[in-house]
C-alpha cells in the first residue's frame, strides 16, 4: 500500500469549520478517492503554519522520527484549493519546494467532499 503524507493549513484547520483533519483527508486515502490514486496508508499529517517556512523541515522531522518515508506527499483540498488562497504561498509554488527539498512527488488536494 502506498504511505503518503498530508500537509494540511494550520490556519484553516485551527478556525474549526471542515478542519480536513476530521475525517474528508483519512477517508479519500483509505479508499482511494478524490486525489489519491488507490488505498492508501496516511503515515504522517503535518500540519502547516504561516508562513508556511517550517512545512518542509516539519516533513522532514515526521520522516525522521516515524522511520517512515512517503512515496508522495498530498497538500490537503484545503491547502491546495482555499478560497480565500493562502497570502504567502502558490500551492504550485510550495509543491514544487517541497519536491525540491525532498525529492518525493507532491499532490495538490487530497478529496472532493463537501
Ligand atoms: S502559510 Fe498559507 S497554507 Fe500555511 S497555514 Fe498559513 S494560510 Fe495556511
Amino acid at each position: 500500500m502506498k504511505k503518503v503524507a498530508v500537509v494540511g493549513c494550520g490556519s484553516y484547520m485551527e478556525s474549526g469549520y471542515g478542519c480536513p483533519g476530521e475525517w474528508r483527508c483519512l477517508k479519500a486515502a483509505a479508499t482511494g478517492e478524490g486525489k489519491f490514486e488507490e488505498p492508501s496508508s496516511v503515515i504522517s499529517f503535518v500540519t502547516c503554519e504561516c508562513p508556511g517556512r517550517a512545512v518542509i523541515p516539519t516533513l522532514g522531522m515526521a520522516a525522521k522520527l516515524s522511520e517512515m518515508k512517503p512515496d508522495v506527499i498530498h497538500l490537503s483540498s484545503c491547502l491546495a484549493t482555499a478560497k480565500p488562497a493562502c497570502p504567502y504561498n502558490k500551492p504550485e509554488e510550495l509543491a514544487g519546494m517541497i519536491e525540491e527539498k525532498t525529492g518525493i512527488k507532491v499532490i495538490l488536494g487530497t478529496h472532493d467532499y463537501h
